[in-house]
């Protein structure tokens, strides 16, 4: 496990002005366009996606920034605004899983994805930047990836439909950057829209657009990033897929989604103990999306704060994903005024989600700073997020 230490709270993002600035001072030349595309919050729906079950992100107010001009050769110029690798410069041709480094892996992906798929991608000049952080859950590498891919459906012509660019973005995550990632990310990124969740179906992709509009219930989301980081790679994440895919093999069920609530007490007969946990929380996960939906189509969001707590304790006790600073981040929101919280994100780290009234926001922020400092735990990054649109041009 690792602490990151960069401060993400307060990030800011530079001004479409600003970009243009920066991009024709490295580049010579004005850019042909500026784009955007957010990171995402999974409100609701953790580890279902590979089920082949529901999910329910929403876009945030935090974006992955693109300034981009085609060129005449087969050169593709890349320069992001964060980290110190300077501009990096490859050829188009020579494009192979592998070869990329850094974070030229995203755009690079996408631009070779869509190539993969016989889109004519020139050569081009690319400055990134982004306020989405980094590793905290919030998928600021499928921001990157949507607003490159949002760009490039323009600039070429593709007409590309979001599913379309959904699928591409996903063949860059798995067989270019060699992240075995799903649909949610990408699809709320581009999807997402402002004062809405995104009801993704990860069996068909099917999306539909719920009402989530925290302002006029005088509520706010908080996002508290626990700053642990922890790989996947360890196993903890692959070792819950193969449980989700023993259940459903043993159910007789193509994937977990295909069973309801009324089916778990036949599989506490049939499964071991641990996999039943397991899949309990897939299927009452599933089920706590399809509430939480009905709840923001008819009440509103200050009704789905139990669900939040439930979804959280499942993945605490069921799927095991949880961990100690996690759990601190929930209760003392709870504790203190939060009608709802959970973690968010695949587990082991990450950052969790508050969804607290408006009046008891400072004292759910004090709360979480001081229950970290008095267990030894990193400071937390805590800010809030709203539901705002998706991938789009700005200029
Ligand atoms: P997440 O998508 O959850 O934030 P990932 O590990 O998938 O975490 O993606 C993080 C990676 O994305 C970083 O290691 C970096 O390579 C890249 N990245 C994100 N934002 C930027 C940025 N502004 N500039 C350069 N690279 C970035
Ligand atoms: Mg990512």
């Amino acid at each position: 496990m690792t602490t990151r230490n960069q401060d993400n709270s307060q990030a800011a993002g530079a001004t479409p002005q600003d970009l243009g600035a920066r991009f024709e001072q490295e580049f010579g030349r004005a850019p042909d366009g500026l784009w955007q595309a957010p990171g995402r919050v999974n409100l609701i729906g953790e580890h279902t996606d590979y089920n082949e079950g529901f999910v329910l992100p929403f876009a945030i107010d935090r974006t992955a920034r693109v300034a981009v001009a085609v060129r005449q050769d087969a050169t593709m110029r890349l320069l992001s605004t964060y980290g110190d690798q300077g501009v990096v410069s490859t050829n188009l041709e020579t494009l192979q899983p592998g070869t990329a480094k850094g974070w030229t892996k995203y755009p690079l992906g996408v631009v070779w994805a869509l190539r993969q798929r016989g889109i004519d991608v020139p050569g081009l000049d690319l400055l990134l930047d982004s306020n989405v952080p980094l590793g905290a859950g919030l998928s600021s590498s499928h921001a990157i990836e949507c607003a490159v891919i949002t760009a490039l459906n323009d600039l070429t012509g593709a007409g590309l439909e979001a599913e379309d660019m959904v699928l591409a973005t996903q063949r860059a995550e798995n067989d270019f950057v060699g992240a075995p990632t799903g649909i949610m990310d990408q699809s709320a990124s581009l999807r997402g829209s402002q004062g809405h969740a995104v009801f993704l179906d990860c069996r068909d992709q099917t999306a539909r657009l719920v009402p989530f509009e925290t302002g006029p219930a005088r509520l706010v989301l908080l996002v508290i990033d626990t700053k642990v980081s922890h790989s996947h790679a360890d196993g903890g994440y692959a070792s819950r897929r193969a449980s989700c895919e023993l259940g459903a093999e043993v159910m007789g069920v193509k994937a977990l989604r295909d069973l309801e609530v009324a089916d778990l007490e036949e599989a506490s007969g049939l499964l071991d103990e641990v996999t039943f946990r397991r899949v309990r929380h897939v299927v009452t996960e599933n089920d706590r999306v399809l509430q939480t939906v009905d709840l923001l189509d008819g009440p509103g969001p200050d009704a789905i704060g139990p669900l939040l707590d439930a979804s959280h304790a499942s993945m605490r006790d069921d799927f095991e994903i949880s961990c100690p600073e996690l759990d601190l981040a929930v209760d003392t929101s709870r504790a203190n005024g939060a009608i709802g919280a959970r973690m968010t994100g695949g587990g082991f780290g990450g950052a969790a989600i508050a969804l607290t009234p408006l009046d008891a926001e400072q004292k759910v922020r004090d709360a979480v700073v001081k229950a970290f400092a008095d267990a030894g735990f990193a400071a937390p990054d805590i800010f809030t997020v709203s539901p705002a649109a998706g991938a789009m041009r700005i200029a």
